[in-house]
């Protein structure tokens, strides 16, 4: 294989890779296999699994503690295949309202955050279980909690069955 930029010889490695291409951020992937350019620097990269990739990156955006920012906001719409109009209508807002939202510089408001966060658990939660690497990620917490007994507490809306 040869660069496409100026011809050079391409030599395989493996490095880290900031992810701009999911439209955030903060994603750095390590590991990917690189096709770099020995003349002209000119890099190319092999991602494979991306579906499954991105599923893990929502994971990942699930648990943040703070507020969702505008770009993960629109990358958990993309997730979902969703136009701006069908996710308004999905969650029963106003297209205008998503467009805000997802190019605000300020993070969402706690009630729209966690209505998004449980719509996409709704619609993509079965894809975390079947996750091998969400799975491992459940599986270590529950190694790593004590093992002595702790009181654990209910409250009938706890098990209460949505009619
Ligand atoms: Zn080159």
């Amino acid at each position: 294989m040869r660069c496409y930029e100026c011809g050079g010889e391409l030599k395989k490695t493996k490095g880290t890779h900031h992810y701009r291409e999911s439209g955030l951020d903060n994603i750095y992937l390590k590991n990917i296999p690189i096709n770099k350019c020995k003349k002209c620097g000119e890099y190319e990269i092999e991602i494979k699994n991306t579906e499954e990739l991105h599923i893990l990156i929502s994971f990942a955006l699930m648990l943040k503690p703070d507020a969702l920012i505008a770009k993960e906001a629109r990358f958990f719409r993309k997730l979902l295949g969703y136009t701006e109009e069908q996710m308004a209508n999905a969650l029963g807002i106003k297209r205008v309202t998503v467009s805000r939202y997802e190019t605000s510089d300020k993070p969402l408001n706690l009630e729209r955050d966690k209505h998004l966060r449980r719509f996409f658990l709704e619609k993509k939660g079965k894809k975390f279980v079947k996750h091998p690497f969400i799975r491992s990620v459940i599986s270590t917490t529950i190694e790593k909690m004590p093992s002595k007994e702790r009181r654990i507490e209910f409250d009938p809306e706890d098990w209460a069955v949505p009619a």
